[in-house]
């Protein structure tokens, strides 16, 4: 991939990036990847920062968040100011989803969960991606009335992309991958992905991929359990009109059987290892 300039033909600083959710402590696998994307700018001579991704408002916590800034630093690691933190942008959310919707690329989906378990069902079988079965596309046949006619009776609706009309509308495209080189982007694996949850009037693939735009990261460094949500984002990036970030998805730490940490393992949060008198540079080490 040519070497990203800046517009007087300097190359561009590299920006990365760590971007939790507050919706518990954080441990080691997230240790990992906070110093990673703090090395990747470090080495570059770069810029590190730091986004909170809160749009989950029933799950997120401020003392959650409060706990990471802790943590973080414990660490030693250091970002710039101000924080982004993604419940103060719904309104930016909402403008680049109203674009897309002026398109025709999105459309409401009043289904529930076991709507959508119903519908499959009774199809018998349906196609997988990457986090599970892909909607079956129920509200996407419902014509302009019916839509128009469930919105005005106040039943709640998520926003859906149309994969395909946006798939077409973008064309082929690809992303770079520091370890897996050129990918061709694949968004269909996802079927009409969600871009605004009925709760939650953004999404994990809208948010991310504005956010990392607006805060001008060129380097998105996560682990690989989100490579396939780029292809998502590629597409999102095609859409509307901004320039696709360099990957690295790095590896997942895994515990002594070989599972990767999650929220859950109380014993490996960065608080319960400071308490039980483990330094940042034990931290370091345990993470190679
Ligand atoms: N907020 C996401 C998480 O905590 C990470 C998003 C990303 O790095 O793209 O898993």
């Amino acid at each position: 991939m040519p070497e990203k300039k800046d517009t007087r033909g300097a190359p561009a600083t590299v920006v990365t990036r760590f971007a939790p959710s507050p919706t518990g402590h954080l441990h080691l696998g997230h240790a990992y990847s906070a110093l990673f994307a703090e090395a990747e700018a470090r080495k570059a001579g770069g810029r590190f920062l730091l986004r909170i991704e809160d749009i989950d408002r029933t799950r997120c916590r401020r003392d959650f968040e409060a706990a990471i800034l802790e943590d973080l630093t414990w660490l030693g690691l250091s970002w710039e100011t101000p924080v982004r933190r993604q419940s103060e942008h719904f309104d930016a959310y909402a403008a680049v989803l109203g674009d897309l919707e002026r398109r025709g690329l999105l459309y409401p989906c009043f289904c529930t969960r076991a709507d959508i378990r119903r519908e499959i069902e009774a199809a018998g079988h349906a196609p997988h991606g990457p986090d599970g079965p892909l909607y079956p596309g129920t509200c996407r046949a419902l014509d302009a009335g019916a839509r128009a006619e469930r919105v005005s009776s106040g039943r709640p609706f998520a926003l859906r992309l149309d994969m395909a009309k946006a798939a077409a509308a973008a064309g082929p495209l690809s992303w770079h991958d520091r370890e897996e080189g050129e990918i061709a982007a694949a968004p269909g694996l996802f079927g009409d992905v969600v871009l605004a949850r009925k709760d939650t009037p953004t999404s994990y693939h809208l948010a991310v991929t504005l956010d990392d735009h607006i805060q001008g990261v060129t380097v998105v460094t996560r682990g690989k359990d989100l490579f396939h949500a780029t292809h998502v984002h590629r597409l999102l990036q095609a859409l509307l009109g901004l320039e696709a970030p360099g990957y690295h998805h790095h590896r997942l730490l895994t515990d002594a059987e070989g599972r990767r940490f999650a929220k859950r393992d109380r014993s490996l949060t960065l608080r319960a290892l400071r308490e039980s008198g483990k330094t940042p540079s034990d931290v370091r080490a345990m993470i190679g």
